[in-house]
């Protein structure tokens, strides 16, 4: 047995859910769609869709939450950012989802419209940042709330305190659960978990899983976001190159260790960032531990395909 799996026993009741992004073309609609069926056999408390930054993708995150859910998976998430849009826009948009019948946003601010490192301006007459996004979507209904949580900090933030500081704004506000940014260092994790503890905030604070399909994006990405690729994984997988397979294999451990590891240190819940693709993902599932089921035995696809 691989030593990354986990026993039985360890497993306990962990959950997963997992992170898509709304698909560009008919291609990427197909992929998308395939990838959220493959997936579904690891029975994910929840879904989650992305929303394009500057509001770019709306039209497409608004058709591809309503299609998750019509097609079976009543437990998706829908993004919000509000960045773009005045405040009776951003209104109107929930609005929509809930019509969809979306019950869990994931609410942000976004970033800049002149991009990652730009200086972040509200929009005139928008939501000033994700606090407010989240009081105004609790002042809407009873729904779960999920927020943005950085483990290595926000880029934007000063330091950690402040972060924390926002985090707290966002739980006060009605925020019910946050997923963090991926990080590859459970170290990280755990001393920023003690500390939001320490500030008095008690909601789930759920770990973002990034399986590395490829070093290259995934190091520019994390450079932009102010998460770090510890040199010993660069190690691992900088010399993969040419070797797909090996790579995958290599990528594959990396990630289940990364969440066995953190299972060990109490934690129950793990939010996969998929990039729209299952085969790594389902690796990674599978050398953990986590349990397939039939489509037929999956609650929550059982409940969307009975409404
Ligand atoms: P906030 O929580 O409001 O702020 C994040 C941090 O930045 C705070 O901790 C705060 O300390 C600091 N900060 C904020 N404003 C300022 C300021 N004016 N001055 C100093 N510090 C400041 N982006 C998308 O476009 N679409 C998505 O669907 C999307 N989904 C995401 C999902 C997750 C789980 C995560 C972690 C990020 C996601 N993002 C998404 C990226 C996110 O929009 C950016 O990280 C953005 O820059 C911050 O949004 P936020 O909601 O985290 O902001």
């Amino acid at each position: 047995m691989p030593i990354h799996t986990l026993y039985p026993a360890e497993r306990g009741n962990l959950s997963l859910s997992f992170e898509y992004f709304p698909p560009k073309n008919d291609e990427m609609e197909t992929q998308l769609f395939q990838t959220v069926e493959d997936l579904a056999a690891f029975n994910p408390a929840f879904v989650t869709m992305t929303y394009g930054a500057g509001g770019s993708t709306k039209a497409r995150s608004l058709t591809a939450v309503r299609r998750m859910i019509h097609d079976g998976f009543p437990n998706t998430a829908a993004h919000l950012t509000c960045v773009g849009a005045a405040k009776d826009e951003v209104d109107a948009i929930v609005s929509e989802f809930i019509d969809g019948g979306v019950r869990h946003f994931v609410a942000l601010r976004g970033d800049p419209q002149g991009g990652i490192g730009a200086r972040y301006e509200p929009f005139p007459g928008g939501y000033e940042n994700a606090a407010a996004l989240v009081a105004a979507i609790r002042a809407r209904g009873d729904f779960e709330i999920s927020v943005s949580a950085y483990p290595e900090k926000h880029p934007e933030s000063p330091d950690v305190v402040t972060d924390i500081d926002m985090l707290k704004r966002k739980v006060d506000n009605g925020a019910t659960r946050a997923l963090t940014q991926f990080f590859f260092d459970n170290n990280d994790f755990e001393r920023y978990l003690e500390r939001v503890r320490r500030a008095g905030i008690t909601i789930p604070v759920v770990p973002g899983i990034l399986p590395i399909n490829n070093l290259a994006q995934v190091s520019k990405f994390a450079g932009l976001c102010g998460a770090r690729v510890p040199e010993a994984i660069v190690t691992r997988l900088i010399h993969l190159d040419e070797s797909p397979l090996e790579r995958f294999k290599e990528a594959t451990h990396i990630a289940a260790e990364q969440i066995v590891d953190l299972a060990r240190r109490g934690i129950r819940d793990f939010h996969v960032y998929t990039m729209n693709r299952s085969p790594l993902v389902a690796a990674v599932c599978d050398l953990v531990g986590f349990q397939r089921e039939t489509s037929a035995a999956v609650p929550s696809r059982a409940a969307g395909a009975a409404a």
